[in-house]
């Protein structure tokens, strides 16, 4: 007799990690994984940041049972949140119109705050950018919603279409969901201008729509607060937004799953209304969060010489990708001369689309160097061994 499960089909594989098993399994040793979404050091490894190791030891220094956290997660931990996304003075935390709950990474947070939206606008539909970093579609999707693009991303000038995402956004109905990077765009590297975002600000707010604001990259663009500009600037109008952040490139703790969701309500009692349920949908998801990440990162936010080490950490990794950028750039110039890269510098964030066809990825793969089908290389995967070997592959496949 079948088995229960001898009608499932196999779900298509997440082509991200797709490339990244194709790499495992290549024997070639001089292979490069461009293909990833994480930051490697010039060695070329995940680097274990040095704030996080001294947070750890001194945690270590006086160790606590698990118990188990509040559903929202530790208070510090918030707090530091807070802080650090809205800035230490801003409005909505001293009017306590902020709410933050500790989330099982960016993705984490951006699942909760789908949960707690389909819960409240169940008519709306959700906005992402075209193209999007390739969960959000899925991810809102699972939640119940349909899922829409708007304008994006400008092959030809490879920068933003700006006129074509403000005109999305004018026709959105009142109440839409719309999905914004706040900064280092995945996976085209192409940021709005702060003029451009002051459009933006006013174009949600003249439409009614709900912004929620995916913020995985702050500090990796410009500086920690410059990041978290559009934020602030959200912040500053006073409408309901959310906003979800991702501790796992700018602390290096990928696989601690440390994130947040910040919801800014209207009026203080309608935040502790908002937190109230937000809380049911932590406890019927997974109940409340691990101990470890939160801590960890709450702890070098709230000791002033770790928190000064952190800036100058994430500095370093912010730094170096500008470097291989501007290598890549000129390096470009000199072996392909008929070519352009210069957009590569103007690029922010981990990743650059680099505006490689699918056919010229695949010539790429040959050579043992893996990127994503779309272009989108990891900036953060290059390094002073790799990059010539890089360069050389691209200005041959041109
Ligand atoms: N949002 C964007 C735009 C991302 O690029 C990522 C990670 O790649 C996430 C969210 C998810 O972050 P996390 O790994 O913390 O779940």
């Amino acid at each position: 007799s079948a088995s229960l499960f001898s009608a499932i089909e196999m779900a298509p594989r997440d082509p991200i990690l797709g490339i990244t098993e194709a790499f495992n399994a290549d024997t070639n040793t001089a292979k490069i994984n461009l293909g990833v979404g994480v930051y490697y050091d010039d060695k070329g490894k995940v680097p274990l940041l040095e704030c996080v190791q001294k947070a750890e030891a001194k945690l270590m220094e006086q160790p606590t049972p698990r118990t188990y956290l509040p559903i929202e997660g530790l208070a510090a931990y918030d707090k530091a949140v807070q802080e650090l996304v809205f800035g230490a003075d801003s409005p909505v935390i001293q009017e306590k119109r902020a709410l933050t709950v500790q989330a099982i990474g960016g993705t984490g947070a951006l699942k909760i705050g789908a949960d707690f939206l389909k819960r409240f606008l169940p008519g709306s539909d959700v906005y992402i950018s075209d193209p999007s970093w390739e969960n959000h579609r899925a991810l809102f999707e699972s939640a119940g919603f349909t899922v829409h693009n708007y304008a994006y991303y400008d092959a030809a000038t490879r920068g933003v279409n700006f006129d074509g995402m403000l005109a999305a956004l004018k026709a959105m109905p009142a109440g839409s969901i719309v999905v914004l990077h706040a900064c280092c765009h995945n996976p085209t590297g192409a940021d709005l201008t702060q003029d451009q975002w002051d459009q933006v600000i006013a174009a949600v707010q003249a439409g009614n729509l709900v912004p929620f604001l995916d913020m995985a990259y702050q500090g990796f663009a410009n500086g920690i607060d410059e990041d978290g500009a559009v934020v602030r600037r959200f912040a500053a109008t006073g409408m309901a937004m959310l906003v979800s952040n991702s501790f796992s490139k700018s602390f290096s703790l990928y696989g601690e799953r440390v994130g947040a969701l910040s919801i800014v309500a209207t009026t203080s009692e309608e935040a502790t209304r908002v937190l109230s349920q937000l809380k049911r949908v932590v406890r019927t998801n997974y109940s409340n969060p691990p101990t470890h990440g939160g801590k960890v990162v709450a702890t070098v936010l709230a000791t002033p010489e770790l928190r000064k080490l952190w800036e100058e950490e994430l500095a370093g990794m912010r730094v170096r990708i500008r470097e291989m950028r501007s290598a890549m750039v000129e390096k470009l110039k000199a072996k392909a001369p008929g070519h352009d890269f210069e957009f590569v510098r103007e690029q922010v964030g981990m990743f650059s689309y680099s505006g490689l066809t699918k056919e010229q990825v695949g010539k790429l793969r040959d050579e043992s160097i893996y990127a994503v089908d779309t272009g989108r290389i990891c900036v953060a995967a290059l390094n002073s061994t790799n990059i010539d070997r890089v360069v050389d592959a691209i200005a041959k496949v041109l």
